[in-house]
Formats: C-alpha cells, sequence, structure tokens
C-alpha cells in the first residue's frame, strides 16, 4: 500500500482517540522515531512535542530500552501472574517502593492509566466494605480533572469536557468541587478549603475517597495549583476518615521537576496511580500501589482477596522496560535536566504572553502551556505547526508541550520557535479570532 492507501484504509476502518469514523482528519503515518523525532512516510522529520502523550521521556528508539526488550523477550514474553511470579516483576516493585512517596506498600501491576484508576477505585470500595462501612461508596474529585476512559474513571473526570450527560445518567454520580483556583506559584487563598472542607464534614459518611490529580490537572485544563490546597485535602482526608487517591500517571517521573508531583506538597496519599511514563512510553503499563493499612484492611475481611486480576497482569516485557527506564532516569541528573528545559520553556513561551489572543502561558517542570482566549482550530493549527517540523496535539484553547527529558538545547529550541511562530503567524492572519 502507498501512503494515500494506507490513510484511506485507516481512514475507513481504524477508530483512533475521540475520533469521528465520518470526519476525521488525514492522520499522518509515521514510519519510524528515533530520539525526540519521528519520521513520517514521506521522509519528513518531526520534533515530538508531546512525548507521545507524556510517556517517552527517553525518546524513540532507546538502545538501552531496546536492548532490555530484547534481553526479556529471549526468557520470556509473557506468563500468567496468578500462582506465578517472575525477576523483572520483583525488581520493579523494590524500585518503585524505593522512589514513590512513603508510605506506599504495595503494587498491584496493571494495563494502562485507566484500568489503574478503576483498580484504585475498586481498592477504596473495598476497603470500606472490609471496615463494616459499605455506605461510603461514593468519590469526591475537583472539576476539571481526568482520570481515563473506563467507567468509574470517567465518572470523576470533569462532566462537561468528560460530556457526563451522553452516557445517560448510567455513570456512578460522584461529588465535585471546583476546581483549585490558587495557581500553583501565586498567593495561597485559604478560603478555597473552607468549601472542601464543608463538603467532607456533611458527606463524609458516603464518601470513600477523594481522588484527585496532584498539582498539575492535565487534559482536562492543564493548571498548576498551589501545593497548599493538596496539603489542606491530605490533611481533611485524614480528619474526614476518607482515603486519598492520588493519580500521576501523567505527573510521575520527573515531569514537574519532582519524582511524583505530591512531593510539592510533600504528602503521601493512599492511593497511587502510576502509567504513561513508566515504560518510557514502550509499553502500555502502569501501577496502582497503596498503603499496608489498606492492602491488609481488605485482605483480612472477606472474601479476603482484592477483587481483580488482568490477564496481563505484570508483563515481564513491560517490568523489563519500565525497570530499565527508571534507571536511566535516575542515572541521568534528572532535576537538572528538567530545570534546563523549564527554564527553556520559561524564556521563550514567555513572549507569547503580549498576544491579545493569548491568555495565559504556564510553564512548571517540563510542561509548558499556552491558554488561548478562544478554542485553536486544530486542523489549521496542525498544518502550521508540521510546516515549522513540530508535532503538537493542541485541545481547546490549550496549545501545550511535554518534551521528552532528552530534548538538546538546539532541538527545545527549534520547538519553542516553531510554537512562537506558528502561534504569532497565525495571529497575524488574524486566524486566531
Ligand atoms: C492519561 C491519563 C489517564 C489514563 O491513562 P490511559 O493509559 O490512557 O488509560 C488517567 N489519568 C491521568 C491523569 C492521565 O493523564
Amino acid at each position: 500500500m502507498n501512503t494515500h492507501e494506507l490513510i484511506e484504509f485507516d481512514h475507513k476502518h481504524i477508530w483512533h482517540p475521540y475520533s469521528s469514523a465520518t470526519r476525521s482528519i488525514d492522520s499522518l503515518v509515521v514510519k519510524k522515531g528515533k530520539g525526540v523525532y519521528f519520521e513520517l512516510e514521506d521522509g519528513q522529520m518531526l520534533i515530538d512535542g508531546m512525548s507521545s502523550w507524556w510517556s517517552i521521556i527517553h525518546g524513540y528508539n532507546h538502545p538501552v530500552l531496546n536492548e532490555a526488550l530484547q534481553q526479556q523477550v529471549r526468557d520470556m514474553a509473557h506468563v500468567m501472574f496468578g500462582g506465578l511470579t517472575h525477576r523483572p516483576a520483583i525488581t520493579l516493585a523494590k524500585t518503585l517502593l524505593k522512589i514513590v512517596p512513603k508510605g506506599l506498600d504495595y503494587i498491584f501491576y496493571c494495563d494502562s492509566g485507566s484500568v489503574a484508576v478503576e483498580v484504585a477505585m475498586k481498592m477504596a470500595l473495598q476497603y470500606w466494605h472490609a471496615r463494616n462501612n459499605p455506605t461510603k461508596n461514593r468519590f469526591v474529585t475537583i472539576s476539571r480533572g481526568y482520570y481515563g476512559d473506563t467507567w468509574h474513571a470517567m465518572s470523576v473526570c470533569d462532566p462537561e469536557t468528560g460530556m457526563h450527560h451522553i452516557f445517560n445518567n448510567k455513570l456512578p454520580q460522584q461529588f465535585f468541587l471546583p476546581a483549585p483556583e490558587s495557581g500553583f506559584s501565586d498567593e495561597f487563598n485559604p478560603e478555597e478549603i473552607d468549601r472542601v472542607e464543608a463538603l467532607l464534614a456533611k458527606e463524609s459518611n458516603h464518601i470513600a475517597a477523594f481522588i484527585l490529580e496532584p498539582i498539575v490537572q492535565g487534559a482536562g485544563g492543564m493548571r498548576f495549583y498551589h501545593p497548599d490546597y493538596l496539603k489542606a485535602v491530605r490533611e481533611l482526608c485524614v480528619r474526614y476518615d476518607i482515603l486519598l487517591i492520588a493519580d500521576e500517571i501523567a505527573t510521575g517521573f520527573g515531569r514537574t521537576g519532582k519524582l511524583f508531583a505530591c512531593e510539592h506538597a510533600n504528602i503521601s496519599p493512599d492511593i497511587l496511580c502510576i502509567g504513561k511514563a513508566m515504560t518510557g512510553g514502550y509499553l502500555s503499563f502502569a501501577a496502582t500501589l497503596c498503603s499496608n493499612q489498606v492492602a491488609k484492611t481488605i485482605s483480612d475481611a472477606f472474601p479476603g482477596v482484592f477483587m481483580h486480576g488482568p490477564t496481563f497482569m505484570g508483563n515481564p516485557l513491560a517490568c523489563a522496560v519500565a525497570q530499565a527506564s527508571i534507571n536511566l532516569l535516575l542515572e541521568n541528573n534528572w532535576q537538572e535536566n528538567i530545570a534546563r528545559i523549564e527554564e527553556h520553556l520559561k524564556n521563550t513561551l514567555s513572549e507569547l504572553e503580549e498576544l491579545d489572543a493569548v491568555k495565559a502561558v504556564r510553564v512548571l517542570g517540563a510542561i509548558g502551556v499556552v491558554e488561548m482566549e478562544k478554542p485553536v482550530d486544530m486542523k489549521v493549527i496542525q498544518k502550521e505547526f508540521q510546516r515549522h517540523g513540530i508535532w503538537m496535539r493542541p485541545f481547546g484553547k490549550l496549545v501545550y508541550t511535554m518534551p521528552p527529558f532528552v530534548i538538546t538545547n538546539e532541538e527545545l529550541s527549534k520547538l519553542t520557535t516553531g510554537i512562537c511562530q506558528t502561534i504569532k503567524e497565525l495571529y497575524a492572519k488574524k486566524a486566531l479570532n
């Protein structure tokens, strides 16, 4: 098939994320990747400004990660996890337990981020069942969140952007607090917490857990909120006997400048979800971690087991590549490196603030966000980005980048120049309002 035929078949028969079967935008056909670039069928090289949705932190086709997979595949690609265990799963667990916020002692390996969230929510429900408190069966969250696309994960996603109404009220009804308002480096407004406390005080008998994305609300708005908010939520959850679930699927493994975003507030959740960058973007893999107390409580009461067990749980290939990816991260001065990227994003993207089509520019760690006043025309802006040699996937009013950590200063300049020029050119052509 030539490129045209590939696209045509794709168009006719293959779903893409959040896509229409009848009005999809032509997808670009990617042939291979190397470092921060991927190459299209026609030979064009694009810098991946999205890290394939937060995941390929070490870039494409990394020799160390390739080798880890190849070694593991020679031993075994997969084996069931029921009644069996293996070195890759154990070694990885040991590594993870050392680097996650303290107080998390048990790991549940799962297939994807959404499943990790589903597992976390099931853990919370089973925990209260075990404690003979079955009315504590709902969840509280903050608006503008994103937790994945499976059923319960979706029920805590922002009701508007998640379009809850099209699911005919079949989604479990959860409690929604307003999204945190004080920005990451603003002064914190303690009144924000009053609303949180009022809800928890009133409904704690019905709340199993508080679920949130710590510090960075990703796909629901690319917002960075104040660490004091997270700290206060942690304290209130203790006071009102509510579990805290932190979804670090996007933020984990260094992205925000800390290994895990919870560290910005110096807190530990009772349950933690990780995924995305865990395998360096090589395989779909995730994990749900919990405290000893949660694990023991679930296990000591009827039915005495945690009711979940995916077919590909603890997949050895995924464990091996995750282990190699974490080693790479920890061995390579990641903190200095993220600070370098952060500095660059701040210095370059801030020039867009002067355009009246731009509402705000914000940067945290290796995440740069340009929030526009109006939604961008994805088809138009993506063409322009491509012309500048970069791959970006804005949504709504948000043009944002989270580049691979291996990006050099020169590549970063190409990326940020591409972003700034594209926006300025479209602005000059009045294509942004
Ligand atoms: C991407 C994401 C998920 C869902 O992960 P999948 O692997 O796509 O299922 C959940 N929570 C957050 C914060 C995410 O960014």
